[in-house]
């Protein structure tokens, strides 16, 4: 699994580390989560939220990785961060990746249905997600590195499913832009309409490890590909993600903090979550999903290969993709439909979110830029994209990478809504109806797919002595 150690020549040349973890829970309530479809207001804390970050140097080029317990982040919010931890490190801003985990029991950093940004928790979220990046920068010691991969598949399902003609959640097309829709999100066990998932799904647990010179764990960066695994209770969780980087400390037996700090960032879990829908009565929850994620965490760890030092590289490109607008009329009919079925009051259901959310729209610029990257560490590759990106994405882009190991990393240095592969517009769902949440053009998929392909290439390419 890991393949072609390369060896610095230049005996100067030190490989350095460091790891950070700033709290980002905040102290006002009640507030905002992000990720439901309807107003969700949290008034406790189930466990904290952090921003944990990793800066890693080969004695010539230093880049910074930070993972954010937030469903998601847009990009103005992770480039100030970035521009601030840019001014005290010097590391440029286009060799820091920030990833939002996805959690869905996070303060809303970006307006999406029911849930519109918290704008005073923005304001809290920047200092922190620089002061982690800062931090990690300034606990750097002399480091090796090492990274494996392990299967979970018993967490990570496609949860989009082609179902019997008429019988998916159809809301009015004037709203969602979709006027067939033959998938349906979550069908139940006992839904004896859904014939076939719609897509495969990406079981693979992948870790990096850094580790002192000398030996003890430094930091765990890990991926998995599946949505999140929810809280039973409304509160502020950091979901599996967090308790996946406090069992990883745990088996490490080490403290969580700094120095050691453990990291979960989202694969490609666009349409897939933890629910199999082929086993009745089927149940997880975050201690669960954590500790079977974790558990294929450490067999992945127990291949890697340390190494004293390793080339890093990182390319970066931006990319402007049409938006899916709606149409004069459909604003119309939509803003029709709320004044006379929501007015002021929160939306209740699909369809008054997506008229809503048409009217959001109404006034989009008709392209958007977005941020792609693709990281060098050593012959283990990552790349990312901002987006919630399905399964087959994800291991399209591991197929075509020239690394033998390769992470994907989901929405990351913004938050760009679903992309589903073009021919899942053929059919529908919600991951493909019009919103703040899906809205790049169709042909959206294949453009990032391609040009993650191209900085992967460039990445590999790094020639250092
Ligand atoms: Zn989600």
């Amino acid at each position: 699994m890991i393949i072609g150690a390369t060896k610095c020549s230049a005996a100067s040349a030190v490989f350095r580390a460091g790891a950070a973890l700033v709290d980002i829970t905040p102290t006002n309530f009640p507030i905002r989560t992000a990720g439901n479809l309807t107003l969700t207001v949290a008034d406790k804390v189930l466990d904290p939220l952090h921003v944990r970050a990793l800066v890693l140097d080969d004695g010539s080029t230093q880049i910074a990785i930070a993972v954010v317990d937030s469903c998601m982040v847009d990009r103005a919010t992770m480039d100030a961060a970035k521009a601030a931890a840019q001014r005290v490190t010097g590391i440029p801003i286009d060799r820091m990746l920030i990833a939002a985990t996805h959690t869905h029991s996070a303060p809303a950093a970006y307006s999406c249905h029911g849930n519109d940004v918290e704008p005073g928790y923005v304001a809290f979220l920047i200092p922190r997600l620089a002061e982690a990046i800062v931090e990690a920068w300034r606990n750097r010691v002399p480091a090796r590195v090492g990274w494996g991969k392990s299967d979970c598949a018993q967490f990570v399902h496609c949860r989009r499913w082609l179902m019997q003609p008429g019988t998916a959640e159809n809301p009015p097309a004037a709203f969602t832009g979709q006027v067939t829709n033959l998938a349906m999100m979550n069908p139940g066990y006992a839904n004896t309409n859904k014939i076939r998932p719609t897509g495969p799904v990406d079981p693979a647990v992948t870790v990096l490890s850094v580790q002192t010179a000398d030996g003890k764990p430094l930091a765990v960066l890990a991926n998995y590909s599946t949505h999140y695994a929810g809280v039973s209770e409304a509160g502020l969780s950091a979901d599996y993600f967090g308790e996946f980087c406090r069992v990883m400390a745990e088996e490490l037996g080490v403290a969580e903090g700094q120095p050691f700090v453990a990291l979960m960032s989202n694969g490609t879990s666009g349409d897939a979550n933890c629910i199999d829908f082929t086993k009745p009565n089927w149940k997880n929850d975050r201690f669960q999903v954590a500790r079977a994620v974790a558990d294929a965490g450490l067999e992945a760890l127990k291949a890697a290969r340390y190494q004293d030092w390793v080339p890093l590289a990182m390319a970066e490109q931006k990319r402007l993709l049409k938006v899916r607008r709606p149409s004069r009329s459909e604003v119309a009919t939509a803003r029709a439909y709320l004044a006379k079925n929501v007015g002021e009051r929160p939306t209740r259901n699909w369809e008054e979110n997506y008229a809503r959310e048409t009217v959001k729209l109404a006034d989009w610029p008709a392209r958007k830029e977005i941020k792609l990257q693709a990281l060098r560490i050593g012959d283990f590759a990552i790349a990312t994209t901002p987006c919630e990106t399905f399964g087959r994405t994800g291991l399209a882009i591991k197929q075509a990478s020239p690394f033998p190991l390769t992470m994907v990393m989901e929405l990351a240095n913004g938050c760009n809504g679903y992309l589903p592969p073009p021919d899942q517009f053929a059919l529908g769902g919600y991951t493909t109806w019009r919103a703040r949440s899906s809205y790049l053009e169709i042909g959206a998929e294949p453009k990032i797919r391609e040009t993650v392909d191209v900085l992967l290439q460039r990445v590999a390419r790094t020639n250092k002595p």
